[in-house]
This record gives C-alpha cells, sequence and structure tokens, in this order.
C-alpha cells in the first residue's frame, strides 16, 4: 500500500503542475486574443477613415471641377459681352456674370471647408497608422516571448501527444528509427536528437524523439 500512496503522491504532483500549466496557457492564450483584437480594431479604424478621406477627397474634385467650368463660363462671357452693344443684352450677360461669381464665392467657402477636413483627417490617418506600427511591433516582440513560453510548456505538449498518439507520447529513435512509428528519421534530425538541445518530434507521428544508442557495433543512431 505505501508503495501505491506514493505513487499517488507522485500523480498527484504531475497533475497539479498539469493544471498550472494549463492556467498559464490560458493567460498566454488570452492575451495573444487580446492583442490580436487590439490590432484589428485599430485596422478597421483606418480602412474606414481611409474611406471617409477618399470620400472628402472626392467632394473636393468635385468642387473644383466646378470652380474651372464656371470659371470658364465666366471669361466667355466677359468676352461675349466686350462684342455686344445692345444694353440690355449686357444687363443681362452682366447678372449671369454676377450669378456665377456669387455661386464661386459660396463654392470656394466650402471647398476650403473640405480642405480643413482633408488635413484633419489625413493628420488623423497618419496618427492611426503610426499607432498600428507601434502595435504591431511591441506585439511582434511580446509574441516571440509567449511563443517561447509556449514551446517551453513541456508538459502540455507531452500531454497532447500522449492523448493523440494512444497513450505513448515519448519514444527512442533506434537505428535511425522512430521506435513510434517505425518510420526512418533524417540525419540531420538525428544529429539534433542527438544533441538534445531542443524539443525534437518525429516528423511523421509527432511524437517526442530522444537518443538511444544502438549496439556497440552500429555507430549510427
Ligand atoms: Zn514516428
Amino acid at each position: 500500500m505505501r508503495a501505491q500512496i506514493e505513487i499517488l503522491a507522485s500523480l498527484q504532483e504531475i497533475d497539479r503542475e498539469i493544471r498550472e500549466k494549463h492556467g498559464a496557457r490560458d493567460l498566454v492564450l488570452a492575451e495573444i486574443h487580446r492583442r490580436e483584437q487590439e490590432i484589428e480594431a485599430k485596422k478597421v479604424e483606418i480602412s474606414l477613415l481611409s474611406g471617409d478621406l477618399a470620400e472628402w477627397d472626392k467632394s473636393r474634385r468635385e468642387k473644383e471641377k466646378v470652380l474651372q467650368e464656371d470659371g470658364q463660363k465666366a471669361m466667355e462671357k466677359r468676352m461675349r459681352m466686350n462684342r455686344i452693344k445692345n444694353i440690355k443684352e449686357l444687363q443681362a450677360l452682366q447678372r449671369e456674370i454676377d450669378q456665377i461669381k456669387q455661386n464661386n464665392t459660396q463654392l470656394e467657402d466650402e471647398l476650403i471647408k473640405v480642405l480643413e477636413e482633408l488635413e484633419a483627417r489625413t493628420s488623423s490617418l497618419k496618427e492611426k497608422v503610426e499607432e498600428l506600427k507601434k502595435l504591431e511591433d511591441a506585439w511582434g516582440e511580446k509574441r516571440r516571448e509567449l511563443e517561447v513560453q509556449l514551446e517551453g510548456n513541456l508538459i502540455e505538449r507531452y500531454e497532447l501527444i500522449f492523448a493523440r498518439r494512444g497513450g505513448m507520447a515519448v519514444v527512442a529513435v533506434s537505428e535511425g528509427i522512430c521506435q513510434g512509428c517505425y518510420m526512418n528519421i533524417p540525419p540531420q534530425l538525428r544529429n539534433e536528437i542527438m544533441k538534445s538541445e531542443r524539443l525534437n518530434l518525429c516528423p511523421s507521428c509527432h511524437r517526442i524523439l530522444y537518443y538511444k544508442p544502438a549496439l556497440p557495433q552500429d555507430k549510427q543512431l
């Protein structure tokens, strides 16, 4: 019984560690989610602002076009006045020209407002793009940190592989063969496994691999 209780105690320790790692992983995943949503929201903001900016720019072009056309019309009318002697016709033409001038004054005021709006939106867009860049830069750094954290979560990976691979997550490589799926392990990977500096997975069955020396007469891994 004593031996069994001891096994239970170590099992409990492992379970507790797994639970802790799960908590840590959930926090990391939540952080990833939060950051990505923040960046996504900023992108939506930028896209809306760009659309808005395009509308205002369209309005600017339209007003400028009308102003130019009206200027042309007014000039043509003034040239016609030079050739007309009839006073009534002259007065009528002058009224048309005045009307155009009046319209233009109004249009110019509107155009100034449009240009102000355009300027405000352009600088606001520039600000947002800078904010996005900052977010993305900061996130890139943080993401690498988190990925390292997740990668370091060995028990979790072990647990996942254990569940997916029929209760066998860690297997030896013997004579260049994965003892989990009996596929050949490429030489480069064999070297990595021998060095054992990081976690190496079988390319075929994705189990965790470790080095097991072959028989003395066989130098190959
Ligand atoms: Zn394998």
